[in-house]
């Protein structure tokens, strides 16, 4: 399915930096921002996808594992639009929960976006404007069994965003979470196989009595739907829109 870019958006002269942008919905973002007219960074741990996307959007790429800190300072500071979106995902019990992936996840899901923050953040206050867009989940407001470390991230995520948009409100610098339901992304698709090994099922029936099972509407979510979100919120029109969380769910989280 396309989606059409609706939102009237014109980021001509501003520089955007996108997470896990070689992939799936940062894909999607770097995408839609460089449509406007903006410089996308493409930052990714797979140096050949990121190189991929930056040829396809006229913007730079740049290789880095987000669980290395340090690599997260030395990123560009000068960026007005930043989407901190790269995530991974682990399912187990939490009896069986492996210490070292939780470790990761907090580290890439969490840290690195107040590390990104923090660091972008004296450019957006000079300039006196600056969108944050985090790309969080329901799984920021509601909990999944066996999801422990992705869990506890995204909703650190959603408290980090909303400080950020407290401290950001008197420069011009806005800082929001997009929440989606399950989205087509191969992180998805890596699930699948989890999914149907913990509940006990086909992977076939994975999609819908796990995945969907909250849904109200019986659909994946496209990135490039997320994406449009994200241009809506650097709009003009959603200059007021801070600290909020949006959903894009499927009315998951009407329950
Ligand atoms: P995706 O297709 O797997 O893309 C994620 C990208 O992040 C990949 O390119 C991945 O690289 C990269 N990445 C992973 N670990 C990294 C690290 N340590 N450093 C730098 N880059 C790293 O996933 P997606 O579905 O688009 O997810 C994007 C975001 O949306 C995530 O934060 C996810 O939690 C969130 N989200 C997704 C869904 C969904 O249903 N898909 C729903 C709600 C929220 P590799 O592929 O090489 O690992």
């Amino acid at each position: 399915m396309t989606t059409a870019q609706v939102v009237d958006l014109d980021l001509t002269g501003r520089t955007a930096l996108v997470t896990g942008a070689g992939s799936g919905i940062g894909r999607a973002c770097a995408e839609r921002l460089a449509a406007a007219g903006a410089h996308v960074v493409v930052v990714d741990i797979d140096e050949r996808a990121a190189k991929e996307v930056a040829d396809a959007t006229g913007g730079r790429a740049i290789a880095a594992d987000l669980s290395d800190l340090d690599a997260v300072d030395a990123l560009p500071s000068e960026v007005d639009v930043l989407v901190n979106n790269a995530g991974l995902q682990v399912v187990a019990p939490l009896t069986e929960f492996p210490a070292d992936k939780y470790t990761l996840i907090q580290k890439v899901m969490a840290e690195a976006p107040f590390r990104l923050i923090r660091l972008v953040l004296p450019h957006m206050y000079e300039r006196g404007w600056g969108r944050i867009v985090n790309i969080s989940s329901v799984h920021g407001l509601v909990a999944s069994p066996f999801k422990a470390a992705y869990v506890s991230a995204k909703h650190a995520v959603q408290g980090l965003s909303k400080v950020t948009a407290l401290e950001g409100a008197t420069h011009g610098v806005t800082s929001n979470c997009i929440n989606p339901g399950f989205v087509r992304t191969p992180l998805v698709d890596k699930q699948i196989a989890d999914q149907a090994a913990v509940h006990g099922i086909a992977e076939s029936e994975v999609i819908s009595k796990i995945l969907l099972d909250r849904a109200a509407i019986k659909e994946l979510v496209e990135p490039a739907e997320v994406a449009e979100l994200l241009a809506y919120l650097c709009s003009p029109p959603a200059r007021l829109i801070t600290g909020a969380s949006l959903t894009i769910d499927c009315g998951w989280t009407a329950h």
